[in-house]
Formats: C-alpha cells, structure tokens, sequence
C-alpha cells in the first residue's frame, strides 16, 4: 500500500497519491482517477488498503510529534484508503498542485482539496463529521531528484 523504500525510489516520474477514509467513503474515487487520467497521468498502481498502526507511524513518522497526530491517526484506521502512483511529467510536482494546499480552507476552486474538501482529518470531528483533506502524496527526496533510476514494478506493502 504505502510506497516505502527502494520501491517509492524508482519512480522519478511518479507520485504516490493516497485517497483517505472519507474519500473512498464519499464515493470520490472515480472523479479523483478521473482527473489525473484527463490530465494525462497513467495509472501504474491502485489498491484499496486498510492501513495498521504501526505503517501510519511510519508512513507520518515526520508527523508524530505534532499535536493532531492523534486524531490524524485515528482518522487514517478508520477506514480503507485508495492507494495510487500515477506517472507522467512532472508527476510530483504537478501533482501537488492537482491536490491543492494541505489545509483544504486555503485550496484554490479547481484543485481536488479546494473542490471536494473543508477541513482537516486531524480534528477529531472529522472522523464522524464528513470534509475533510484526503490526501499524502509521498515520494523520497531521493526519488524526486534522480530521474535516471531504473524503473521497476510497483511494489505494495
Ligand atoms: N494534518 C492535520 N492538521 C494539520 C496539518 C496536517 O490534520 O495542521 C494532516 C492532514 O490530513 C494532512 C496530513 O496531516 O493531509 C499530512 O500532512 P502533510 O504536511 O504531509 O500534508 P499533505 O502532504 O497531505 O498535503
Ligand atoms: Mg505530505
């Protein structure tokens, strides 16, 4: 499911995006491929995924120390993700745009979070409440800067 390791790194041209819980519960998922397709992504990789614990720890292992990590947390167990890489030019940056800024309130109209979403999962209403932010795109730094790794077969965990 989520991208780690060697695996994220042979993707250069690739972002891993993650629709959240309340993203694959709102029926979401078909408009979000859909507008990574139309924009003329390719889809290497997808699997709906019901994370644990201990791979949310890791996955936001930058996060833990922050005060919503809690409610982050037991946002992300609350339900299946929809676990994607999408592949193409600029795949990383572009997107980050696509999604649109991390808080969904500060989204500009026409990105998925400034289309779809309002608030923050790390709330803790968010997990019975409806809107929030669904996505983390992941992809190591050494990823994003060696454009010449060999490419391989995507590999969930
Ligand atoms: N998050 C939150 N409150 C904050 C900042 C982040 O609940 O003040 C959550 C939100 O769900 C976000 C996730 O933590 O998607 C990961 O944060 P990151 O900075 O990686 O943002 P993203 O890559 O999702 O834009
Ligand atoms: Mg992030």
């Amino acid at each position: 499911m989520f991208l780690t390791g060697t695996g994220a790194a042979c993707f250069a041209r690739a972002q891993y995006i993650m629709i959240k819980p309340d993203g694959v519960q709102r029926g979401l998922v078909g408009s979000i491929i859909g507008r990574f397709e139309q924009r003329g992504y390719q889809l290497k990789g997808l699997k709906l995924f019901q994370a644990s614990e201990e791979l949310l720890r890791q996955h936001y292992k930058d996060l833990t120390e922050k005060k919503f990590f809690p409610s982050l947390l037991e946002y992300m167990l609350s339900g299946p993700v929809c676990c994607m890489v999408w592949e193409g030019t600029n795949a990383v940056k572009v997107g980050r745009q696509m999604l649109g800024a991390t808080n969904p309130q500060e989204s500009n109209p026409g990105t998925i979070r400034g289309d779809f979403a309002l608030d923050f999962p790390g709330g803790l209403r968010v997990v019975r409440g409806g809107f929030v932010g669904y996505f983390r795109g992941y992809l190591p730094r050494r990823a994003r800067t060696s454009p010449g790794l060999p490419r391989r077969e995507v590999r969930w965990e």
